[in-house]
């Protein structure tokens, strides 16, 4: 499970730490090599008249011990579930590219978990049985743990061309940190304006300074305050809060429990060739890297006491959780 990418980021944080740490105490930092271990000699001193004997004994303050930074367990992209593709396969989309590095992690707070809705426990399956559920309840711990797993390119009847088969999940679930229904919520990527909202649960987003295409499902209704067609939405802004609502009969969730409780989170590309805010693109992209950075700026953003690097216990009760 070495991911490079995983590991050019924390080589990275870590160069950012020292980088850090040197600035703050320039007085005991490290000798530029070209000066020699006693570093540049300053013009008119000389260390042999220095007899001042009256010396500071007091031992200085221990430094403040060094946060290890956060270390994603997570699969590589394009690492699926074994026989999970359309093909019955394991491969998704593979490259690590970033569809979008600014990106804000879509869920307000931390922890989240990103792995299957169909084929983890609570999930049902897919195509009469021909992918089989998981047996268990919506709130097994392994939904709420890590590490990540990637599920674009899932299979689902659905025309995507970075898939095998060209067919496969248009996105990427993400699990809030609850399976309690429409509690935590779903929030803008980027600077945004309000493409289209859905008669059940869904809302497209465009990004204003990206020209990307967010969608997300499962939205509760009513959305949060100002969310309508047209609007602009700051980066971070509430867009609704998340759901186990999909199509048909809202009115049947959640005691029919319609889906899990998560946020299906699509980024496309080409809406801003193919005429901008009016068009959805020409097609969706994998999020999942785009979610591995982004939710690892949102983990260094937690409030002090609150720890969203470590799996959670989700609710005991099977009533606010799916049981197929
Ligand atoms: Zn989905």
């Amino acid at each position: 499970m070495i991911d490079l990418r995983k590991l050019k980021f924390h080589l990275i944080l870590s160069a950012g730490v020292i980088a850090l740490a040197a600035c703050e105490d320039k007085g005991a930092g490290p000798v530029p090599e070209e000066f020699g271990e006693d570093g540049p000699e300053t013009p008119g001193a000389d260390a042999d008249t220095d007899t001042d004997t009256d010396v500071d004994d007091t031992p200085p303050d221990p430094p403040e011990p060094e946060l290890p930074a956060f270390e994603l367990p997570h699969f590589p992209p394009g690492d699926l579930i074994d026989g999970s593709s359309r093909t019955k396969g394991d491969t998704g989309y593979t490259e690590p590219d970033v569809a979008a590095p600014f990106m804000r992690f879509p869920i307000e707070r931390g922890p989240a978990f990103l792995n299957s809705q169909i084929l983890h426990p609570g999930g049902g399956g897919y195509a009469s049985g021909q992918w089989p559920p998981v047996p268990g309840a919506e709130n097994d711990v392994a939904n709420y743990s890590y590490p990540w797993r990637d599920n674009f390119c899932e299979v689902r009847f659905k025309s995507n061309g970075l898939c095998d088969g060209d067919q496969g999940h248009h996105g990427q679930d993400i699990r809030p940190a609850t399976c309690d229904n429409g509690v935590l919520w779903a929030v803008a990527p980027e600077r945004v304006k309000v493409r289209n909202i859905g008669s059940t649960h869904l809302v497209n987003l465009y990004g204003l300074d990206s020209g990307l295409l967010y969608t997300m499902l499962h939205m509760d209704r009513p959305l949060a305050p100002g969310v309508v067609n047209g609007a602009v939405l700051e980066p971070g802004s509430r867009i609704g809060k998340i759901s186990n609502i999909s199509g048909g009969s809202t009115a049947a969730c959640p005691s029919a429990r319609c889906t899990s409780v998560h946020l299906h989170f699509e980024i496309w590309h080409g809406a801003a060739e193919t005429g901008g805010f009016s068009q959805k693109g020409v097609g969706p992209l994998s999020p999942y890297t785009s979610l591995v950075e982004s939710y690892l700026d949102l983990v260094e953003e937690a409030p002090d006491g609150e720890d969203w690097s470590s799996p959670i216990a989700p609710p005991a009760s099977s009533s606010v959780c799916r049981t197929p």
